[in-house]
């Protein structure tokens, strides 16, 4: 099969959809691979290793597009690629077509076959090509929030681990998902005082088994999350109800008791947020103050880290990648009905539920 590799051209977009392990692994197969030239210089990933690893690099996106059989990209086409996108194409992307009505009659009146990462399911349940930017956003929270809390930042001037003869930082991760679990692995290990509150007592057993003394964790509920967070140096937001926005657990009163100084930092900010001061905001400008003290909720996260970011999907896209070339997307997915939850569109008719009831579409 033909499967080609754009450059990503959605502002501060510096993933690649694929490493050059994975053009060895597809070339290796037997398959044609086209990157487009510089694709994967963002992500720290020079063209040399992709040539070597058996791809053939072009210059031109639209030379690109047209030889593609199957085209892998980050995200969602935008609209200066609209034009490239045609019947006998099958793109394999991040899509979110519930929130982009335009993109989605594009693929409709193009006919393309469309599959979403994010609707992707894995076998025990679970959606295994979001996993992946949640375990990078996760690992990133404890991080960014420990330098927001250095005095230059406007934090408290804080270490995470103290020294000895000092206190540590409190850290409260909100939600022990994904996210929540593996920022509390690297909180724990900068050596901060970890608690994790969730509304799952079976996540909460998990997790208890899991970290054993290293991380506490606590059955959420108002009156002891109120009381937790105000007590924190660092909060962490990380709940997700599926298909729903983030509910506001950390009110404006309450970061209003909190000492100055401390750091909140809401990963679930694109899910709305859930604390009641998020706004999204950017890499470039990433923090505001909430009553002395410092939000940060930069939207796309796993962004300032392209390089372990780009690896991490690969990773988890590779095994539908090789089965889609091998079989063909529709062999591929009926074959597997956790790979065929990410047909969103095909045909000429939007074919997820979700979708299709987003913009008044028949399924
Ligand atoms: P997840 O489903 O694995 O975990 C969510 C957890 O929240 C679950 O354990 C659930 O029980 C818990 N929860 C739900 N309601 C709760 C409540 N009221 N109180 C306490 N806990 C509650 O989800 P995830 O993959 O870890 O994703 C978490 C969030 O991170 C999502 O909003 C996701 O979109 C976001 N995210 C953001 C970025 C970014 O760059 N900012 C990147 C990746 C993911």
């Amino acid at each position: 099969m033909r499967i080609c590799v754009p450059t990503e051209v959605k502002n501060s977009e510096y993933r690649v959809a694929l490493t050059p392990a994975g053009v060895h692994d597809l070339a290796s197969a037997g398959h044609e691979v086209f990157v487009q030239r510089g694709a994967g210089l963002g992500s720290s990933m020079p063209d040399a290793e992709y040539e070597d690893a058996g791809a053939t690099l072009l210059d031109d996106a639209a030379e690109l597009w047209a030889r593609a059989e199957l085209l892998l990209k980050v995200k969602e086409p935008v609209e200066s690629e609209y034009g490239y996108l045609r019947e006998d194409l099958t793109l394999f992307a991040y899509l979110h077509l519930a929130a982009d009505r335009p993109l989605t009659q594009r693929l409709v009146d193009a006919r393309v076959t469309a599959i979403a990462y994010e609707t992707v399911q894995g076998a025990s349940g679970g959606l295994p090509l979001l996993a992946p930017m949640s375990e990078v956003a996760g690992r990133l929270a404890p991080t960014v929030g420990a330098a927001t809390l250095l005095r230059s930042a406007g934090g408290r001037g804080l270490l995470m681990s103290g020294v000895p003869g000092t206190r540590p930082a409190t850290v409260t991760v909100i939600g022990g998902g994904v996210a929540g679990a593996n920022a509390a692995v690297i909180a724990a290990g900068l050596g901060a005082d970890v608690t994790i509150f969730d509304t799952n007592i079976a996540r909460l057993r998990l997790l208890d088994d899991h970290f054993r003394s290293r991380v506490k964790t606590a059955a959420s509920n108002p009156l002891d999350l109120d009381a937790q967070v105000v007590a924190s140096d660092m909060v962490i937001g990380s709940v997700l109800i599926p298909g729903a926005k983030a509910p506001k657990l950390v009110t404006n009163e309450m970061v209003s008791r909190m000492r100055p100084g401390s750091v909140l930092v809401d990963i679930a900010v694109d899910q709305g947020g859930c604390f009641e001061d998020s706004r999204p905001t950017t890499h470039a400008d990433p923090t505001f103050t909430v009553h002395d003290t410092v939000f940060y909720c930069v939207a796309n996260m796993p962004g300032a880290v392209p390089n372990t970011s780009t690896s991490a999907l690969t990773n988890a896209t590779m095994p539908y990648i090789r089965r889609i070339a091998a079989l063909g997307w529709r062999e591929a997915l009926r074959t597997d009905a956790g790979l065929a939850a990410g047909l969103n569109a095909a045909g000429g008719a939007v074919v997820n539920e979700g979708v299709a009831n987003a913009h008044d579409l028949p399924p």
